[in-house]
């Protein structure tokens, strides 16, 4: 089977935002491991627009390994998953691993990814046993995972960790996904025929800081939401017809209420008003919810996704298709 191939290159594609403490051991390390891989790799660091030394420390690094560091150099910040989308453009092997720049995803971890690839899936996703984060990053990164398990069914455990193994099919497909806001790890999985899930260490970070403020976070996890479907837009015909839904059972109870009962029962017609309200508003929601409909589909249309990818074309004299 094609698929079970052994890898003959692997790119590595690492966004760098102000990492130069990190850079040197960063690229010794990754030398180290693709060396032992015994497969031509090639290193892709894309330098995010950063403001240190990480950019004239990546191009001496590209000019003392030609064959082996390529620099990417972006003309300023464009955040962390627009840079990845730039090295995975440049990267020419047949399977991609990205991974951060920090050291929080240990770079001696690849060969498990890549072992992993060989047993014939698409994407590897990794978990992050130990991991080594603050409380509310964990906090928000388990909330986000749930939700997106939830929105998609069940496909992986954990899309925060960008330490991941993709085919080149798969990088193919993804770069011709013109849509601005993307998010990696769920582009991945909406074109991969199978994905694999593997555990890895993961480190705290010991020099620098996070690049992420809280309203860096926010808008990632927004990119995230409305990446994956337009199912929060959904959301609101739903809304509105539970409260519509129980706005016309409460009316209908008020109306017992006040045979049975009375006309003071009701409070001088104070419930029924709310009773009214209540079928309003829900009819209120259920019309922006189509609305958004509308606006869920001219969405699809704009972010102007390929409807399929070919993987491959098989043509010539039928007897070489034919598997004896
Ligand atoms: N990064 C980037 N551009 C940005 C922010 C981050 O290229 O605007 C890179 C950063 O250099 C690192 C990776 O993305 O290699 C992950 O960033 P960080 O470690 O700060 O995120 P965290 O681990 O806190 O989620
Ligand atoms: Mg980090």
């Amino acid at each position: 089977m094609k698929s079970m191939e052994k890898i003959k290159d692997l790119s590595l594609v690492i966004p760098v935002f102000n990492e130069e403490e990190n850079l040197e051991e960063l690229i010794s390390r990754c030398l180290g491991v693709c060396r032992k891989t015994g497969c031509s790799f090639e290193i892709i660091l894309v330098d995010d627009g950063s403001g240190d030394n990480s950019t004239a420390m990546i191009s001496r690094a590209a000019s003392e390994n030609p064959d082996q560091v390529v620099g990417v150099l972006l003309n300023r910040n464009y955040g962390q998953h627009a840079a990845v989308v730039a090295g995975l453009a440049e990267s020419c092997g047949d399977v991609v691993v990205t991974l951060d720049a920090d050291l929080q995803n240990p770079p001696e971890e690849i060969p498990k990814l890549l072992a992993e690839i060989e047993k014939g899936v698409d994407v590897v996703g990794t978990i992050r046993t130990n991991r080594r984060d603050s409380f509310f990053r964990k906090f928000s990164s388990g909330l986000v995972n749930s939700m997106v398990r939830r929105a998609t069914g069940v496909m992986m455990h954990d899309y925060g960790c960008m330490l991941r193994a993709y085919r080149r099919p798969i990088v193919e497909a993804m770069l011709q996904c013109p849509e601005r806001s993307t998010f990696i790890p769920i582009l991945a999985n909406s074109f991969a025929r199978s994905t694999g899930e593997i555990p890895v260490m993961h480190e705290a970070r010991t020099r620098g800081d996070s690049k992420y403020s809280f309203f860096k976070l926010v808008s990632l996890q927004f990119d995230l939401l409305t990446s994956m479907s337009t199912f929060p837009l959904r959301l609101l015909s739903f809304v509105g017809t539970i409260i519509a839904m129980s706005g016309i059972a409460f009316g209908v109870f008020l109306l017992a209420m006040r045979v049975f009962m009375g006309a003071d029962w009701a409070a001088q017609g104070v419930f029924t008003l709310f009773a009214v309200l209540f079928v309003f508003v829900g009819a209120q929601f259920i019309g922006l919810g189509l609305l958004g409909e509308y606006i869920g589909r001219i969405y699809q249309d704009v972010r102007a996704r390929p409807r399929y990818f070919i993987q491959e074309i098989v043509k010539g004299p039928a007897e070489q298709n034919i598997q004896h």
